[in-house]
């Protein structure tokens, strides 16, 4: 069942995406060559905390940090720890809070200083993706008319979507119904309303789509070997189209 959130459960819900997006954007900003990825996941949950809320990710299912932080063919779910970012890196950030009971969720991955042309363009693809998923976000739009506009974009630049992987509901849960899978024919799935809040997550590989999860049991990299980036935005539906509550300062169109 897709639950409906409230407008009182909706300023909540604001709030845990405005200290996700606040947080991330500090990340961000010192993310660099030289630093760890372990100093990121520290400064990342140093944030969470002093502004009193919860770290989403840590002990999810055993998740031992508070930050993913997935470098170059890592897709998600990449453990920070000692590995020092270098120059041409793409790397990939995905963080959780939880505020008053509340989820906010959202990824974005980064050139570390210059990287390769071909980066930049899956970088600008995959932010694209993202954006012409949230663009089909609307009351009484379908579920899947976000899958199918995610995967165009991917796949009409040359690349692919992953699919083992899928975008969710948000709210008291982390992951809640409805499955937000990044391809797919348009026109299906539930019906969106209003107040239903979603996590759309398209992961754009440069290669083909096929992943794996390393030994850790946490890590996914892609098969071939190949570049991967992540997006996300929680995005509420509203009568007046998407609301990204990761990204406060947008204008609702
Ligand atoms: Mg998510």
């Amino acid at each position: 069942m897709i639950v409906v959130k409230s407008e009182r459960e909706l300023e909540k819900m604001r709030r845990a995406g405005a200290l996700v997006a606040d947080v991330m954007q500090s990340v961000v900003k010192v993310a660099a060559p030289g630093l760890t990825t372990g100093e990121l996941d520290a400064l990342a949950e140093a944030g969470i905390t002093a502004a009193g809320a919860i770290p989403a990710f840590k002990g999810y299912r055993g998740f031992p940090a508070s930050l993913c932080t997935s470098l170059n063919s890592q897709v998600v779910h990449g453990i920070p720890g000692g590995r020092v970012l270098q120059e041409g890196d793409l790397l990939s950030l995905d963080l959780g809070a939880i505020v008053e009971g509340y989820y906010g969720d959202m990824a974005v991955t980064v050139a570390i200083g210059e990287v390769s042309e071909e980066a930049r363009r899956l970088l600008r693809v995959g932010r694209e993706s993202l954006e012409a998923g949230i663009a089909r976000v609307r009351a009484d739009g379908r579920l899947t008319d976000i899958s199918h506009a995610v995967q165009t974009v991917a796949e009409a630049a040359g690349f692919s979507v992953v699919r083992d992987f899928a975008g969710h509901g948000i709210g008291r849960e982390m992951h809640e119904d409805p499955q937000i899978l990044n391809f797919g024919a348009p026109g299906r799935g539930p019906r969106l309303k209003k107040g239903m809040v979603l996590a759309i997550e398209p992961m754009v590989n440069l290669g083909d789509y096929r992943v794996r999860t390393e030994e850790d049991g946490w890590t996914v990299v892609t098969v071939d070997g190949e570049l991967s980036v992540h997006f996300e935005h929680t995005v509420a539906v509203t009568s007046n189209g998407p609301e990204v509550l990761t990204d406060p300062g947008r204008r609702i169109e």
